[in-house]
């Protein structure tokens, strides 16, 4: 049930204490260097968030890709261009996607025929991108209608909001076969050496890439400069908790050190990785306290009643479908902790309250 994988309705405090020390480059096959071997590009999307980052990493003759962009054919236009023109022909070596969302894995299925590479991805993402990335199940399962009755949505909204996703237009080809990388390896990519970072709760095993010796860390979404990445439950694991894993993985990513530079998938390449952290973390907790306080002030509501609290502008019923997951990740969360209750309303509607 995921679909787009960064919302960018709600920024954050401004960012200003962040430090951004190269212009981005256009979408349009231009690379910035960042250091030796290792390039900047962006490819486009159509959509509000207008671009991902890739990233190309000198490996021996060739180059290692990390993510693709959507699998779309400007996409693929691109990345011929990309290896016939700019690298004059050097090749591919070996394409790593950070997760599996189709915007970092969507052109894997064509780059991996195209160019005969081995595709890295860590198991939990390459087995999400192969099982469960896709349209909605149709019919619903009854399991998948409860979870969003439960919420407070009414069977109007939800056809509303499943027949968006089953119009989306980007769900790409699934590569057939991969690497496994794991949490804590290294890899050797030409000179340099890269260990997997762990981050959860955005996606289930997402892989960032850290270079000690150039405190150089290719984020992915765990870290973006100017949006929030999405985090939600979603009727595949109702009681899941993902935001509580998320915010382990900030934390843990906090131990990189304070100038690492980070090379998110969105926007900016900056420095200030920790203030960057500590604003997503204060995000969060902020979120919480206005469930809290509406609680406190009406004694009871459903999800979809909180949602609105927390996500006031939203722009159609994918927005709202992701807004719903990203609430009650949070409510999730203030459950497991013991701060609320959960308890059935009329019909089956459930209601929190406080604790
Ligand atoms: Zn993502």
């Amino acid at each position: 049930m995921h679909r787009e994988p960064v919302k960018e309705r709600e920024r954050i405090k401004p960012p200003d204490v962040l430090n951004y020390p190269f212009e981005p480059p256009k979408a349009d096959g231009s690379h910035v260097e960042i250091a030796p071997g290792l390039l900047w590009l962006r490819m486009p999307m159509p959509m509000t968030l207008d671009h991902i980052n890739v990233y190309l990493l000198r490996d021996g003759e060739g180059w290692a890709v990390v993510d693709t962009g959507l699998g779309i054919p400007r996409t693929f236009e691109l990345w011929e261009q990309i290896f016939t023109e700019k690298l004059a022909g050097q090749p591919l070596t070996r394409l790593i996607c950070t997760h599996c969302h189709y915007d970092h894995a969507g052109a894997a299925h064509w780059l991996q025929e195209r160019f005969d590479v081995p595709l890295l991805m860590t198991y939990g993402e390459f087995m999400m991108l192969r099982s469960l990335m896709g349209p909605p199940p149709d019919p619903m399962p009854q399991s998948h209608c409860d979870f969003y009755a439960k919420a407070g949505v009414t069977d109007e909204e939800l056809g509303v909001m499943v027949s968006a996703m089953r119009k989306d237009p980007f769900m790409p080809k699934h590569p057939h076969s991969y690497q496994r990388i794991r949490p804590g390896e290294v890899l050797q990519i030409g000179e340099r050496k890269w260990r997997v970072v762990l981050g959860e709760g955005h996606s289930p095993e997402h892989a960032c890439l850290y270079n000690e010796a150039e405190g150089i860390l290719l984020a992915g979404d765990q870290v973006l400069p100017r949006i929030t990445s999405n985090v939600m439950v979603t009727p595949i694991e109702p009681e899941g908790n993902p935001l509580k894993y998320w915010m382990d993985s900030l934390h843990r990513l906090r131990e990189l050190p304070a100038n690492t530079l980070v090379l998110p998938s969105h926007q900016g390449v900056f420095y200030g990785l920790h203030e960057r952290l500590d604003q997503v973390r204060e995000h969060h907790e902020q979120q919480f306290d206005l469930i809290k306080e509406h609680l406190l002030e009406v004694g009871k509501a459903s999800a979809a009643e909180l949602m609105v609290v927390l996500f006031p502008r939203l722009r159609g019923p994918i927005d709202r479908l992701m807004a719903l997951g990203e609430t009650i990740a949070h409510l999730n969360l203030l459950k497991h902790a013991g701060v609320l209750l959960r308890q059935s309303g009329t019909g089956k509607i459930e209601y929190f309250s406080l604790a």
